[in-house]
C-alpha cells in the first residue's frame, strides 16, 4: 500500500504523490521567532519531520519549504520592550530555533524563507490583487483582502460565511476563531514602526501574505501538499487559498496536513498554569532530547497527545531498550547456521510489514512503534535462548535501520545536547532553572569527584541491567571530560587523565 495521508481539505485520505513526476513539493508554516519554540511547536515539526522521511521511504524525493516569520505583532511589541531592532531580536531566536531542531533530530527543510528577505513578492502578488479590485486600501493606507470575491473562502475550514458583512475588517495577526473579515495583507505602519517603502505606500506585510508569496515562489502556483498544526486552519490557511487562488486562478496546495494541538499534563499549555515548556527547561530538568522526540512522536499526529512527565520517563525507558536492543545484536557475533526457527524469521519479517503498512496509513507512528517492539521481544527471547542465527539478527538490523531512518533516536547524543544546554543557562543566566541531578552529573565545566562518583555508580548499574547503550554512553562522557575508567575486579576505578 503507498503511503496515504488524511487531507483536510477532501476529509478523506489520499495517497501522496509528486505530481510532477520528479519531487513531493510542500510547505510547512514555519515559526514565529519573537521566544523560544515551545514542545507543541515541536510536536508538529516532528511530525513533519515523520512525513519527511515517510516520503522518502516510499522512494519521494523531496521539496520542502518552511518560512520564518520574522516580522509581525508580537516581534514588534517584544523588540521595542527589548530596545532592539527587529532582526537582531529575532535572529537570537531563529538560531534557539534550528538549534532545538537538530537537538530533536529534526531533518532541515531543502529551503528555508525569511518573510523580511521576500518582501517585493508579496507586494506584487497584492498589486496583483489589487487590480482585480480583490485587494483595496482603507484609509489610514493599509491594504485588505475583499473575501466576498472569493467564492471558495471557507472550503479548507468548513467556516460558514453566510452572514458575513461585506467590508467588515480585521487587522490584527491573531484574531478571533469565528469571525470571518477582510483581513491585513499589507499594514500601514505608526511611527516609529519598522516599514518598508512600496508601491503600496509605507507599511509592513500581514501575516498571512508571506506564506502565499513564498510558497508560490519556492513550489509554483500549484504544489502538493500544505502543513501547520491545526490552529493555522482558520484563518491563516483559509486565507492563503484565497490570496493565490484569487491571484492565479489555479488551484494552490493539493494536500492539507495538520497537526493536532498537544495538551501537557490535561491542559492547554499556557505560562499562567505551570504547564508551558520549552524544549531547554526539560533538557535543563535532566530529560533527555531523544526521550522527547520519541514521546511527541508517540501517539499519530491526528490524535490528541497529553504530554506527561510520567509518559516522558517511559520514553526515556523505551529509548533505552531499544538502544541497549540495537547494541545487543549489532555487536555481538551470531552463529553462522541455517535459520532452525522459520518462526522467527516471518515472525520479523511480518514486523517489517507491520511497521511500513502503520506509517502509510497516514502515518500511524504508535503501531510502528508497537510492531518493533514486538520484533524486540521475540528477537531478545530468541537470543537469551541461543537460538538466534546470524541470518536472523541481519533481518533484525535491517529493520532497526528502517525504523531509526524514521523515529531517529538510536544514536545516543542526548548527553552533548544536555551539556550544551547547560552552557546556554550560564550564558543567560538561568542555572536556576537546572536541576540538581543535572548539575551533579553534568557539573558546571568539570566534574566534582562526588559527580564523577555519580556516575560511575550509575554505570555499574546500567551494566547490570544489560543497558550497555547507557553505560558506554557514561564512560564517553567521562571520558571526554578527561576521566579514565579501569574496569578491576575490585569494581571500577577512576582517574583524571
Ligand atoms: P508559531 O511559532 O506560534 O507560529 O507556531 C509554529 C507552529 O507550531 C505552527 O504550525 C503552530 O500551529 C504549531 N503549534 C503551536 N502550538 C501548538 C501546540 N500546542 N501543539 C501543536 N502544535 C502547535
Ligand atoms: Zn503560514
Amino acid at each position: 500500500m503507498p503511503l496515504e495521508l488524511f487531507n483536510t481539505l477532501s476529509g478523506k485520505n489520499e495517497p501522496l504523490f509528486a505530481s510532477d513526476g520528479h519531487a513531493l513539493r510542500f510547505y510547512c508554516c514555519g515559526p514565529t521567532v519573537y521566544d523560544y519554540g515551545h514542545i507543541g511547536n515541536f510536536r508538529t515539526f516532528l511530525h513533519v519531520d515523520v512525513l519527511r522521511r515517510a516520503a522518502r521511504l516510499n522512494g519521494l524525493a523531496l521539496h520542502h519549504v518552511m518560512n520564518i516569520t520574522d516580522v509581525d505583532d508580537k516581534i514588534i511589541r517584544n523588540a521595542s520592550a527589548a530596545g532592539k531592532p527587529i532582526g537582531e531580536y529575532s535572529a537570537r531566536f531563529e538560531r534557539a530555533f534550528f538549534e532545538d531542531m537538530d537537538a530533536l533530530n529534526i531533518e532541515q527543510p531543502e529551503d528555508i524563507a525569511r518573510a523580511t528577505e521576500n518582501i517585493p513578492g508579496m507586494v506584487s502578488l497584492i498589486e496583483r490583487l489589487a487590480s482585480e479590485d480583490i485587494a483595496y486600501k482603507a484609509e489610514d493606507g493599509s491594504w485588505y483582502f475583499r473575501i466576498a470575491r472569493f467564492p471558495g473562502y471557507g472550503k479548507l475550514s468548513g467556516k460558514d460565511l453566510e452572514g458575513i458583512e461585506d467590508g467588515a475588517r480585521v487587522d490584527l495577526d491573531e484574531y478571533e476563531k469565528d469571525s470571518a473579515r477582510d483581513f491585513a495583507l499589507w499594514k500601514a505602519t505608526k511611527p516609529g514602526e519598522t516599514s518598508w517603502e512600496t508601491p503600496l505606500g509605507p507599511g509592513r506585510p500581514g501575516w498571512h501574505i508571506e506564506c502565499s508569496a513564498m510558497a508560490m515562489k519556492y513550489l509554483g502556483n500549484s504544489f502538493d501538499l500544505h502543513a501547520g498544526g491545526e490552529d493555522l486552519m482558520f484563518p491563516h490557511h483559509e486565507n492563503e487559498i484565497a490570496q493565490s487562488e484569487a491571484a492565479t486562478h489555479e488551484p494552490f496546495a493539493r494536500h492539507w496536513f495538520h497537526v493536532r494541538f498537544l495538551l501537557v499534563e490535561g491542559k492547554k499549555m499556557s505560562k499562567s498554569e505551570g504547564n508551558f515548556f520549552t524544549l531547554r527547561d526539560l533538557l535543563l530538568k535532566g530529560y533527555r532530547a531523544s526521550a522527547i522526540r520519541f514521546l511527541l512522536l508517540s501517539v499519530p499526529y491526528r490524535h490528541q497527545l497529553n504530554f506527561t512527565f510520567d509518559g516522558l520517563i517511559e520514553s526515556t525507558n523505551a529509548v533505552d531498550r531499544l538502544r541497549t536492543f540495537n547494541d545487543r545484536i549489532r555487536k555481538s557475533t551470531w552463529p553462522d547456521t541455517p535459520p532452525t526457527d522459520d518462526s522467527l524469521t516471518s515472525l520479523i519479517r511480518k514486523g517489517d510489514l507491520d511497521f511500513t503498512a502503520a506509517l502509510n496509513n497516514d502515518l500511524n507512528t504508535a503501531e510502528a512503534r508497537a510492531a518493533i517492539f514486538d520484533v524486540l521481544r521475540a528477537v531478545n527471547t530468541a537470543a537469551d535462548q541461543s537460538r538466534l542465527t546470524r541470518f536472523d539478527a541481519e533481518e533484525t538490523l535491517a529493520l532497526l535501520n528502517k525504523f531509526d531512518s524514521i523515529f531517529a533516536v538510536l544514536e545516543d547524543r542526548d548527553a552533548e545536547l544536555t551539556r550544551a544546554a547547560l552552557t546556554w543557562a550560564e550564558a543567560e543566566g538561568r542555572m536556576a532553572d537546572v536541576s540538581p541531578e543535572v548539575l551533579e552529573t553534568f557539573g558546571t565545566g568539570s566534574l566534582t569527584d562526588a559527580g564523577i562518583d555519580a556516575l560511575v555508580a550509575e554505570r555499574t548499574q546500567a551494566k547490570q541491567q544489560r543497558n550497555f547503550a547507557r553505560a558506554d554512553a557514561i564512560r564517553n562522557e567521562l571520558l571526554e571530560k578527561g576521566i579514565l575508567l579501569e574496569d578491576s575486579k575490585e569494581g571500577v576505578r577512576w582517574k583524571r587523565k
